[in-house]
């Protein structure tokens, strides 16, 4: 590890001592009180991966979060979004960085601010490197970087008889010079900024007006020569520069979201890391590709080739995607309206699994696995027969894949008709507000570990087919059976004298689906950190 690094990771020790944004249920009984006065909402202190592509803004949690400077979420106690360690950073918390960092190197190498501010942009903030650079050649660090130190600092200044490179004007006028003593007419420069700014978004590498001279316009020199609307969007560039240089920062993709997020995981292991992070506005993203929601277990890679095959061959697998199947016994149309797959025929009551139309009594047993994909016996010769056993095998895992979104989106109204029943749990019970927080929890649980499943099928996949895939798809398979039991259980009606029996069977199963889901999550990312990796892909993998 360089120094780099090892600085970096003391920079995170100070984070260490932040009380941390749990929302588990203890939790939630504990500060009961508190809870409430702030104007509690069971679906606001974290937003599920589900419904996380819109980018929904919490105001209360993005501030509270945003202050103790950390995102963090958790699921029936087991973390899920905290396998990573990062921090959420507001616009003020980056400028303050930038001021720590600024003087510091002024500090060390007795520079003004402004130079100081110039060499770390130049450097991508990369302090050691600078100053190392600096120590062996000062003049040519500071040269490369586009400084001239010496000369006065830049004010304007009105010269008699001065003629403009740039207009010609020989009016006496407003004028500036850079240190580099190239001057020019203070509407020449401010239209020359200007234009930087505005039409090429340019802030930090702006170079003096002089033919072939690379001094760069330090932001002070700025100030003096465009309006304040041009300052305010400089400054704003300048800023998100400071973000853009760092590859271990990133700036949150949800719409209008002025977030950053800045994780410590080494650049070069980001593909294998999948660290999902949670902004302070509840955006869920993956670090490492930036894509929307959690993808884990499956690696940024597999995911870009995933997406890709789906989108190329959509029109064969759009017909998965439909509500409505026939019942294999009697054929009458059968529509599904929730998240859950056991499916019972209204008509002839013939009990079905949704995905892959089996009879249900054989879901569960220990020979059933519904998520594996069986190869047919019959040895491929003709390559036709190849081709149809190929698509066969993308449908199988495709029809999972987009099942899961399927109920995930079919869920989306279980939250509605989940705080429905919470208030009628309160009416018909003695149970407190906070005491039917279990129903929240476990909708909540729901949609996150389904989006994990969702994802363990984009990786089986690509898996070559050996034992620790096995293993694998044996995990995939007992998570699948108690979400499924969970989910069948949120959909039956609430019964009033057996609510204290539903309040322990949703807490258990919530439970234990959250304790399968942190053990596949586990095991899985293990297998991608050993020496050699556990997973075989089934096509080359350039990480
Ligand atoms: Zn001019
Ligand atoms: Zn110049
Ligand atoms: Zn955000
Ligand atoms: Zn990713
Ligand atoms: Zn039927
Ligand atoms: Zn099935």
């Amino acid at each position: 590890m360089s120094d780099a690094e090892l600085d970096y990771s003391s920079e995170y020790e100070d984070y260490q001592d932040d009380v941390e944004f749990d929302d588990d249920m203890a939790d939630l009984t504990s500060e009961a009180g508190s809870v409430s006065d702030s104007g509690f909402s069971p679906f606001g202190t974290s937003t599920p991966a589900s419904a996380s592509a819109g980018g929904q803004g919490i105001l209360s949690s993005a501030s509270s979060s945003a202050a103790k400077g950390k995102g963090r979420a958790s699921i029936g106690g087991e973390d899920l979004y905290g396998q990573v360690e990062y921090k959420v950073l507001s616009l003020k918390q980056l400028e303050e960085e930038q001021r720590r960092a600024i003087e510091y190197v002024e500090d060390m190498l007795k520079l003004k601010p402004e130079s100081a501010a110039t060499l770390l942009r130049y450097f991508n903030w990369k302090k050691e490197k600078l100053i190392e650079a600096y120590m062996e050649d000062a003049e040519v660090t500071l040269e490369k970087a586009g400084i001239r130190e010496g000369g006065a600092q830049p004010r304007l200044k009105r010269v008699r008889g001065f003629v403009c490179d740039v207009c010609y004007d020989n009016e006496t006028k407003e004028t500036l010079a850079l240190t580099c003593d190239h001057r020019f007419c203070k509407a020449c420069y401010c239209h020359y900024l200007t234009s930087k700014i505005i039409d090429e978004g340019e802030s930090r590498r702006i170079e003096c007006m002089g033919k072939d001279c690379h001094v760069i316009v330090d932001e002070k020199t700025v100030e003096l020569l465009v309006p304040p609307d041009i300052l305010d969007r400089y400054r704003l560039l300048l800023n998100r520069t400071y973000v853009d240089d760092n590859p271990r920062m990133r700036w949150c993709p949800a719409p209008n979201c002025e977030f950053a997020v800045s994780c410590a995981v080494a650049p070069r292991s980001l593909d294998v890391t999948i660290p999902t992070v949670q902004c302070a506005c509840g955006h869920i993203f993956c670090f490492g590709c930036q894509l929307d929601g959690d993808h884990r277990p499956c690696c940024c890679p597999i995911v870009k080739r995933w997406m890709k095959k789906c989108k190329d061959d959509s029109e064969t697998s759009n017909w998965i995607s439909a509500n409505t199947k026939e019942c294999t016994k009697c054929h009458s149309t059968i529509e599904k309206n929730g998240g859950c797959n056991h499916m019972t025929c209204k008509k002839c009551k013939w009990e079905f699994c949704w995905v892959c139309m089996g009879p249900w009594s054989e879901h569960g047993t220990s020979w059933y696995n519904c998520s594996r994909y069986e190869e047919k016996a019959d040895n491929y010769k003709d390559a036709q027969s190849k081709s149809r056993a190929a698509l066969e095998r993308y449908l199988h895992y495709y029809n999972r894949f987009s099942n899961h979104e399927q109920s995930i989106r079919l869920e989306a109204d279980l939250y509605v008709r989940t705080e429905k029943k919470m208030e009628e749990l309160q009416e018909q019970s003695t149970l407190s507000w906070i005491e039917v927080q279990f129903l929240a929890k476990a909708v909540e649980t729901l949609g996150k570990v389904r989006t994990v499943l969702k994802w363990t099928y984009a990786m089986a996949f690509y898996l070559e087919k050996n034992n620790f895939t096995q293993m694998f798809e044996d995990n995939q398979n007992d998570l699948e059976q108690a979400v499924e039991s969970l989910s069948e259980l949120l959909e039956r009606p609430l019964e009033e004298d057996k609510i204290a029996e539903l309040r322990q069977q949703t807490t258990d199963k919530t439970v234990y689906v959250a304790k399968r889901c942190k053990v596949l999550l586990d095991d899985t990312l293990r297998g991608y950190e050993e020496e050699p990796p556990r997973w075989i892909w089934q096509e080359p993998i350039k990480f």
